[in-house]
């Protein structure tokens, strides 16, 4: 299914806001839209070259599609980065208290607390493609 593997891809980047790394995001759309080098990228930015090439490795293999990712980033990055929320400070979750120290806070709050992701997910899914079909006019039948 198509939507689901949308949704699945949707939620690394939707987890990768909540952790607080927009900076991956940003990175990451300018990458697979501008053909800027990455090597560029990651020193404007100051983040680990792996961390967002690794996500973006994740992402296109969840969608099979190199094309229809680039679209997908497009389109969901601007939302996520102004709806979803920062839920992690100093090492600690928001959401629950706890304090990770050995284990990966997108780990945590994909097992912890995967209800809250998957409605941000599907949200985020849902406005993105509105907003989308909004700027391009395209006429959706709703019947
Ligand atoms: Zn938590």
């Amino acid at each position: 299914m198509l939507k689901d593997m949308a949704l699945d891809a949707v939620k690394l980047l939707v987890l990768r806001k909540m952790v607080g790394k927009e900076d991956h995001l940003k990175l990451l759309m300018r990458w697979v839209n501008n053909n800027e080098s990455i090597g560029d990228l990651v020193r404007e930015y100051d983040v680990e070259k792996y961390a967002v090439r690794g996500l973006k490795d994740r992402f296109m293999r969840k969608l099979g599609s190199y094309q229809l990712g680039s679209r997908l980033i497009t389109i969901t990055v601007p939302v996520i980065l102004e709806k979803v929320p920062v839920v992690f400070e100093k090492n600690t979750c928001m959401l629950c208290g706890r304090m990770l120290l050995y284990s990966a806070p997108e780990d945590h709050l994909n097992k912890r607390h995967g209800k809250i992701v998957r409605e941000y997910t599907e949200r985020i899914l849902r406005e993105a493609l509105e907003a989308y079909v909004n700027a391009n006019n395209i006429r959706v039948e709703t019947s």
